[in-house]
């Protein structure tokens, strides 16, 4: 079926940063199964609909699994909704050759954006050990697409809390900085709840020498227990604000999913205000609360 659909190659989205209106973009992960399948299909075909970001983003699975289902449907999403889509790409288990076999596939099937990315151990390691003929470091994934791919727009990630493995903030700066120089053209952030935490993050960048225009990350929450992991697993902090919404909402789903989008409202009303680059949304496979926040955005005229 694929055969009979084209699409242009992708633009990049450093050209896209350019015009000064923050870019709107959602990520999606790769689906486990059949219903996972339909989900992704479904809520795809909503954002399209309703929201029709300026790109979407699929994710490569934790610790290297679901690799080729990340390239399976960041190929269907393209084609079939014909959106810009970044697939993620990290170093886990992957020796050179596997990474070129992958950016070949990429590059012949039109992405141009890459969100480069070291990924985190499998589960069960205690820490991240790199192929024996791969990288340690996004940096170096980085580097090397440059070198070999100057084709390719590199996002790359930024921790407004700091990265868990890094030992305080200078350092977390100082690597990220690297990592930009080697050829990052841009920066997502991971989740956060706090503006201030954005803003003393961009603060900090700047004062480093770097430059890149700097995405926002924002997660609508859905659930309480899944916001309490996710934050556990990546460092991002709770404020005592959002959490006591959260109690009050208890076991309430549509509470609950109410709290997580007026949170986001108001987040993403400051930081268009304060010139951010782009607000990128952590969907989840789903539509429902990012469909509610844009909808809300425009109708505002916070966004075009
Ligand atoms: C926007 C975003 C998208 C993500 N998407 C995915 C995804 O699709 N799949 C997935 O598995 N994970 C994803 N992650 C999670 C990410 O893989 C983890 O946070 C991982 O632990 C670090 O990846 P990184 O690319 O930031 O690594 P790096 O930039 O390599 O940094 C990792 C750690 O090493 C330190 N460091 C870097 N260079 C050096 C050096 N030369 N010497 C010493 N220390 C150094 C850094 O300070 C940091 O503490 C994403 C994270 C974000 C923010």
């Amino acid at each position: 079926m694929l055969m009979y659909m084209s699409k242009k190659p992708d633009q990049r989205i450093s050209d896209k940063l350019t015009n000064g209106i923050p870019l709107f973009s959602v990520e999606f992960f790769p689906p486990k199964n059949e219903e996972g399948a339909r989900q992704i299909l479904r809520t795809a075909l909503k954002v399209k609909e309703q929201i029709d970001p300026d790109f979407v983003s699929i994710t490569y699975g934790a610790g290297g699994s679901t690799r080729e289902r990340t390239q399976e449907y960041a190929e269907l999403i393209r084609l079939i909704y014909n959106f810009d889509v970044m697939p993620h790409l990290t170093c886990v288990g992957h020796s050179r050759d596997e990474l070129r076999h992958t950016l070949d596939r990429f590059y012949e099937t039109g992405f141009r954006n890459i969100m480069t990315l070291r990924g985190d151990a499998p589960k069960g390691d205690a820490t991240f050990k790199p192929h024996p003929d791969g990288f340690q470091y996004a940096s170096e994934l980085v580097e090397f697409i440059k070198t070999n791919y100057p084709q390719f727009c590199l996002g790359v990630a930024g921790y407004p809390e700091n990265h868990p493995e890094s030992k305080d903030t200078p350092f977390d700066i100082r690597w990220l900085k690297h990592k930009v120089d080697r050829g990052g053209d841009f920066i997502t952030t991971q989740l956060f709840f706090n503006n201030a935490d954005y803003y003393a993050f961009v603060k900090r960048t700047r004062e480093a020498g770097i430059t890149v225009p700097i995405v926002a990350g924002i997660m609508p929450v859905v659930s309480s227990s899944q916001l309490r992991r996710f934050c556990t697993m990546c460092g991002s902090t709770i404020p005592s604000e959002l959490d006591a919404l959260l109690y009050s909402a208890g076991e309430s789903e549509s509470a609950v999913i109410q709290v997580g989008i007026d949170w986001a409202y108001r987040q993403v009303v400051e930081l268009v205000e304060n010139g951010v680059s782009g607000i990128h949304l952590y969907l989840l496979n789903r539509s429902h609360s990012a469909i509610e926040l844009i909808r809300k955005l425009r109708y505002n005229h916070i966004i075009g």
